[in-house]
């Protein structure tokens, strides 16, 4: 707390006090389409309450159902659905802790086929008929805002938030870009900001004065005709009039070309837009996105940025971050590194959502707190990802645990993907390492066990001892020219200026944008730049012409397959990554045959044609291989042996799967 003051410093609306400026922003997780989907919700929310996080604003709830972000998707629009949203509110509270219902209408973004919007326009990312809302249905839909709020206030909701931002559907009539309305809900900006304002007078007028209502507004559209800088502020004051207490802030809709919220995206990037919405409104204005370590969030109250910060994904990744914070044990927050892989990828592909740094995450009730039922003598062998989390879970359970690593480090893989700009899985080593070193965790550096020791010593051995890179069988492999990706990862060799990438899965791509961006993480300034953000709050959606310039170095990324490259990327990174290494000029072939690499370069064939890649440096990205020796012959000893991670199946390599393998095999201890 000593480190934190402002962060620790309660905010009392006279009717509502929060005990700190640490809100939990609005995420789906898809529970709700779970059995016993109320009951896993709660778990999820309490978990954070006891975490001490000053408020929870819950995932988005449909005032009707036109507005349900996907059919089952949550709703709120009848007494019915109140037990639902009271066994949730009732966990929060028994926990000590708040929570604000979020109110989404959807809009053209919903997933259902009957959409609706302000005007017939479809967007980019879904491009089903629209149907235009008459007067009488407008009118219909304020009300079942203010509806959905009084319901919310009668499941005992501290408050809610109005979701107006993020090209939902209070934006779609705020915009022009989605609202070519001729009535009074269109044209003027007066007109079109008459959507969200009726909105909050009519919640007002039924929840009354005492009653917290949130609005989310869009600090940056970031698409073409979004608002100006000065028609945002227009509306904010026009929002603060109406009898909002609290603007929280969004950035960029979801159609919006530039990313907004993954791990290329600098902290606290957006700073710039939200710090000039508080300055001109004299309400409590949230800072959101790529916040994600107390500092930070700290840093941001002390330069007038905000008030308060919302943090969403890093209460995935760590339902303790305010607690931890407050006792200055911030070295021990498991820190989100925006990867997206577990939460939005999840989401998107309709599985309920997770953290890939804690797997738990959304699975509360099924992972068991407390001590195992007997102490083992646990063996982890190897300290990368799976390894990690195996030991330290193990560890809580009450185990007494050795950790062997070959290396002079721990992390495995992560040492690698760390030097990726942009990836912030030294957060992660950081966070292993510190909860490694308040246990009684005995880690052996730099140590190979024997197979006959461990059966000697251990009751549990759990064999993590991760991959190698594959090597192709390609004539000239061994030339000199040929370098394999963890040797250019780790610093140890530097490719030249011309280089062909073998293989295109996350590691050519890692591989690729290392190479084409030698700078390593942009700063926020450069970001801006390069993705052509405007900060004079001058232009449209505060869009401007992107500065990203192509790379010194020639690359090519090539892979055999027919199929587009970079199908195994996470779906809401890998479009900017793609569109990066695109501006950087680099290129990508596929369906290619290597034939040799020589002095010349790469020899391949692609239609059975024969070409050449002149190039300085092959770097080979070909997958993994399986390291197992040591689990093979332990098997042979028939000795009580699990295999995670990378040396289980090197196919399916990923941090996401291996830390929650390594968990998962400790609690079954
Ligand atoms: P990967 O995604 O399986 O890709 C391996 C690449 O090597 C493919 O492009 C494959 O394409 C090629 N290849 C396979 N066998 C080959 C051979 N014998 N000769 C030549 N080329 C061969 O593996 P990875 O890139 O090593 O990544 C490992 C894991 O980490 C994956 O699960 C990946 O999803 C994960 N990861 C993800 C990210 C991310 O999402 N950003 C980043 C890094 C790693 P062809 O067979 O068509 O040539």
């Amino acid at each position: 707390m000593a480190s934190y003051p402002r962060l620790f410093t309660p905010l009392d609306f006279g009717f509502l006090t929060l005990s700190n400026r640490i809100i939990m922003g609005s995420m789906h997780t898809r529970l709700e389409h779970e059995p016993q989907g109320a009951a896993r919700l709660g778990a999820f929310y309490a978990e954070r309450a006891r975490g001490g996080v000053g408020l929870i604003i819950t995932g988005g709830i449909s005032p009707d159902r036109p507005g349900q972000i996907e059919p089952g998707g949550g709703i709120l629009d009848s007494e019915e659905q109140l037990p639902f949203h009271r066994q949730i509110v009732d966990e929060v509270h028994k926990a000590g802790g708040k929570i604000c219902m979020q109110i989404l209408h959807a809009g053209r973004y919903a997933r259902g086929d009957d959409l609706v919007g302000a005007s017939d326009i479809p967007s980019r990312i879904n491009k089903r008929k629209v149907h235009a809302l008459t007067d009488a249905e407008v009118e219909a839909t304020l009300d079942a805002f203010a509806r959905c709020a009084e319901l919310a206030k009668s499941a005992g909701y501290d408050g809610v938030e109005i979701m107006g931002s993020e090209g939902y559907i209070v934006t779609q009539f705020t915009s022009l870009r989605t609202n070519n309305r001729t009535d009074r809900w269109g044209g003027s900006l007066e007109n079109r900001l008459r959507f969200p304002v009726e909105i909050v007078r009519r919640t007002r007028e039924r929840v009354g004065k005492d009653y917290l209502i949130v609005f989310r507004l869009s600090a940056l559209d970031l698409i073409e005709d979004g608002f100006t800088h000065e028609e945002t502020v227009i509306q904010a004051r026009a929002l603060e009039k109406a009898g909002v207490n609290v603007l929280d802030t969004g950035i960029g809709w979801h159609e919006a070309l530039v990313p907004t919220i993954a791990y290329m995206v600098p902290r606290a990037t957006w700073a710039f837009a939200v710090k000039r919405i508080r300055e001109a409104v004299g309400i409590p204005v949230v800072a959101t996105n790529r916040i994600n370590t107390p500092e930070l969030a700290e840093q941001l109250l002390a330069d007038g940025v905000a008030d308060l910060v919302s943090l969403a994904r890093p209460l995935l990744a760590d339902a303790y971050f305010a607690a931890k914070a407050k006792e200055d044990r911030a070295d021990e927050i498991n820190t989100c590194i925006a990867c997206n892989q577990g939460c939005l990828d999840f989401m998107f592909r309709d599985k309920v959502a997770t953290c890939m740094v804690n797997p738990r995450a959304c699975h509360e009730t099924e992972f068991p707190a407390g001590p195992a039922p007997r102490t083992r003598r646990v063996a982890v062998v190897g300290a990368g990802a799976a390894g990690l989390a195996c030991a330290v879970t193990a560890y809580e359970r009450g185990h007494q645990v050795m950790v062997f690593e070959s290396g002079t480090q721990i992390g495995g893989q992560l040492n690698l993907a760390k030097a990726i700009p942009g990836k912030e899985f030294a957060e992660t080593l950081r966070y292993f390492g510190a909860r490694i070193a308040h246990s009684t965790i005995e880690l052996k550096l730099g140590t190979t066990p024997k197979a006959a020791d461990l059966v000697k010593d251990f009751d549990e051995i759990v064999i993590a001892t991760g991959v190698k890179p594959r090597i192709p069988e390609v004539e000239g492999i061994d030339h000199p020219m040929v370098l394999r990706y963890d040797d250019v990862l780790s610093g140890k060799k530097v490719p030249g200026q011309r280089v062909a990438i073998m293989g295109a899965g996350g590691i050519g791509f890692d591989v690729a944008v290392y190479l084409s961006q030698p700078g390593g993480t942009p700063e926020v300034g450069e970001f801006l730049d390069d993705w052509g953000i405007d900060r004079t709050g001058k232009s449209t959606g505060g869009l401007a012409k992107p500065a990203m310039e192509p790379s010194a170095r020639k690359i090519t990324l090539l892979q055999r397959k027919p199929t587009s490259a970079g199908r195994t990327l996470g779906l809401t990174t890998g479009w900017a990554i793609k569109a990066e290494l695109a501006k950087r000029g680099v290129s990508i072939l596929t369906g290619v045959q290597y034939e040799r690499i020589d002095d010349r370069g790469l020899h391949y064939s692609q239609d059975g044609k024969p070409a050449l890649l002149e190039v300085d440096n092959v770097v080979v990205c070909a997958g993994q291989e399986s390291v197992r020796s040591l689990h093979d012959e332990l098997t042979s000893l028939r000795a009580p042996v699990h295999v995670i991670g990378g040396a289980e199946r090197a196919g399916e390599l990923d941090a996401l799967r291996a830390i929650d393998q390594g968990m998962r095999t400790a609690l079954a201890l």
